[in-house]
């Protein structure tokens, strides 16, 4: 029976209502009217909740086997191919060697000192709700994460979330758990996260538990004279709602963009971004590093006379003392 299916796409924030379709129509149909859509190559969507059999579902597949319910919603990863030929995307997207100097010092101290970014945060403080999965624990230090490109691959072309994971995330965060709650912040909405945690494993597995996600409404904007008005996360937000838990003393975060801390440069520490999850998944072994890291300052009452951007030489001068 040839019958009218309707769904809707959710994509990068918007919603697409798709309703020429019908239940004779393949996947590969329904990927190309998502491409006319949205402009994003069938190739280079991720469809993440549609699923055959507990797969993803192949091209020939027709929607009638997939038992959509009547409106339907997909959420689809994917990008543009201009964004990904762009490099005109500052500073997201500079090469390495260019982000690692993207803020210069004065300008972190500049502007985590001006008062309407202060007020900013207060606003956050008080207006943000955190939904937390669980409670804070006492005597424990605080590790913030980012998603995309610390934790995962988020563009590149892949069948399952797992393939795009950064080697060792679950024993990383194992390790992390025993000294530090775990909060994770994305600049993305909360709905996306929940996705992408579940899609990694994070959100089920019961070696460590996540206290709370936080989304890009708990993010400000401030103006820096170099990239103009920029997107940070405040960890003052965390540390206003917290006061008893977290403080900069004992926060750390961890994110493969240095402006994202720009309110708070001395805990942040810039991890190097994963990516191309093909060719770099044999061979990355920052999160298994970093563990070790962790797992050493975690002795300190202070984190704040450490530099974190030499957390590599910390960890090798401290193993040395170890060896000799
Ligand atoms: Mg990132």
């Amino acid at each position: 029976m040839d019958s009218a299916i309707k769904i809707v796409v959710k994509w990068s924030g918007k919603e697409y209502e798709i309703d020429s379709l019908s239940s004779t129509d393949t996947v590969a149909t329904l990927k190309e009217t998502i491409r006319k859509r949205t402009g994003v190559l069938p190739e280079r969507q991720k469809l993440l909740n549609l699923k055959h059999k507990g797969k993803i579902p192949e091209n020939d597949v027709h929607l009638s086997a997939l038992n959509i319910k009547p409106g339907f919603k997909i959420m689809m990863m994917g990008s543009l191919e201009e964004e990904i030929e762009a490099v005109s995307l500052p500073p997201e997207d500079l090469p390495d060697v260019v982000n690692d100097f993207d803020i210069p010092e004065e300008e972190e101290v500049d502007v985590c000192n001006r008062e309407v970014y202060l007020s900013k945060i207060t606003k956050r403080i008080s207006d943000y709700k955190i939904v937390e999965r669980n409670p804070p624990r006492e005597g424990k230090k605080l590790l913030v994460l980012d998603i995309d490109y610390t934790l995962f691959d988020h563009r590149s072309p892949a069948e399952t979330g797992f393939e795009l994971m950064r080697p060792f995330l679950h024993e990383f965060l194992t390790e992390a758990y025993k000294e530090y709650d775990i909060v994770i912040w994305s600049a993305t909405s909360m709905k996306w996260i929940e996705e992408k945690m579940k899609l990694l494993g994070v959100a089920s597995n019961t070696a460590y538990k996540i206290t709370f996600y936080m989304d890009y409404l708990a993010m400000i904007t401030v103006h820096t004279s170099k990239y103009g008005t920029v997107n940070v996360k405040p960890l003052g937000v965390i540390w206003g709602k917290y006061p008893e838990f977290y403080s900069p003393k004992n926060t750390i975060m961890f994110d493969d963009i240095r402006r994202n801390f720009l309110m708070n440069p001395s805990n942040g520490l810039r991890i190097r971004p994963f990516r191309q999850a093909h060719m770099n998944r044999q061979t990355d072994r920052e999160l298994l590093k970093l563990s070790k890291y962790l797992k050493m300052i975690a002795e300190l009452e202070d984190f704040s006379t450490l530099e974190h951007r030499n957390w590599e030489r910390y960890l090798s001068d401290n193993n040395q003392d170890g060896d000799s």
